[in-house]
């Protein structure tokens, strides 16, 4: 998928051992150090992570690398400089932030993330699409969680970064974070090639809940016997976070025990909001979006199990919803 021995990775590494080194020791790190002491990370998670700070100016990793115009080509490629294209002038993508690098499954950085130290926008700046970086089959926090983790037996998908860090602070060293995108069929293949169990967990809010619903569509081609997908909700303005930090980790963990929902009463729950099955209006409507949906999952027995319940909460019959999975010709 990914070419294995690409000279990017050289210059990845490069740039990530100059920007944690900025982090110990230049002159302006002092801004960067404090923002990441007030959101309550330690040295240690930091170290653990590889937390670095680009300084603020257009090229001070441009400088540091130096080179030729070879060398500048290839920044460009690896996403770590940016080029003007009227003046033609080169600058780094990444300044006053700090830096969050992303590995794949070896190790080997293939990207970063970059964040302001106050609230200035965009809050979050990621390396582009590269010939080693697809975001929309990375993994953040990934190599960390397996790194840390004999026996990992169920991965948390979380937003954010910060997310994944704070909950690895807090000894919940499972998370991983999509990277400003949506959860993928891809990703999820990923996850369960690795546990049979998959743990959903967005913001407390609206983006949050409409990425939940697209996790689950993401998950239910995935679902073979044997596996599963949970969702746990978090209260309105909270992330997990700002959650772990203000509860701790037992109350996150009970939080988890007590509250995380198997992924099909979330989706009977929901598609019940929409089609309110106490009408038989509603019943058909719930039928159709539903029945589709059911249909895209491996696990026979889930399956099955999911077309029940859905003959339970609308009195229509196993052969009648047999006819409805199929494919229905659009009316008028
Ligand atoms: P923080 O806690 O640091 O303020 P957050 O992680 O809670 O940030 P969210 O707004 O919830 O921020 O976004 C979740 C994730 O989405 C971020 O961690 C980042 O990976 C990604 N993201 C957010 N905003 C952007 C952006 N402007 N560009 C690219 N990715 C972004
Ligand atoms: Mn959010
Ligand atoms: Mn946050
Ligand atoms: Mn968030």
């Amino acid at each position: 998928r990914q070419p294995t021995d690409s000279p990017l990775y050289a210059l990845l590494k490069a740039a990530a051992d100059y920007y944690r080194q900025a982090l110990k020791s230049h002159p302006q790190r002092r801004a960067a150090v404090e923002y990441l002491k007030g959101r309550g990370l330690s040295g240690e998670i930091a170290r653990d992570f590889g937390l670095g700070f680009a300084p603020p100016g257009w090229d001070n990793l441009l400088k540091h690398l130096a080179g030729d115009s070879l060398q500048h080509k290839a920044m460009i490629d690896a996403g770590l400089l940016v080029e003007n294209t009227e003046s033609g002038k080169r600058y780094d993508r990444f300044r006053d932030r700090v830096i969050f690098p992303i590995h794949d499954s070896r190790g080997r950085v293939i990207a970063f993330g970059g964040r302001v130290l106050g609230d200035d926008k965009p809050k979050y700046l990621n390396s582009p699409e590269t010939p080693v970086f697809h975001k929309g089959q990375e993994l953040y926090g990934l190599y960390e969680a397996r790194k840390n983790n004999r026996n990992l037996d169920e991965i948390m998908v979380v937003e954010g970064y910060m997310d994944v860090i704070a909950l690895a602070q807090q000894g919940l060293r499972n998370a991983v974070a999509t990277l400003g995108t949506a959860t993928s069929e891809e990703h999820l293949k990923r996850i369960f090639r690795l546990v049979p169990s998959v743990l959903f967990c967005f913001d407390g809010d609206q983006a949050g809940r409409n990425a939940a619903w697209r996790a689950l569509e993401a998950a239910l081609p995935n679902l073979q016997d044997g596996r599963r997908a949970r969702f746990l909700f978090l209260p309105d303005g909270e992330d997990p976070d700002t959650l772990v930090r203000s509860e701790g980790t037992e109350a996150f963990q009970a939080r988890i025990h007590q509250h995380a929902q198997p992924l099909a009463d979330y989706f009977f729950q929901q598609l019940s909001e929409e089609a309110d099955p106490r009408s038989l209006e509603g019943k058909a409507h719930l039928v159709t979006l539903a029945a589709p949906l059911i249909e895209k999952i491996p696990g026979n027995t889930l399956r099955a199990l999911m077309r029940q319940r859905l003959t339970q909460i609308t009195g229509l019959d196993a052969n009648a919803l047999g006819q409805m999975a199929a494919p229905q010709p659009r009316q008028q």
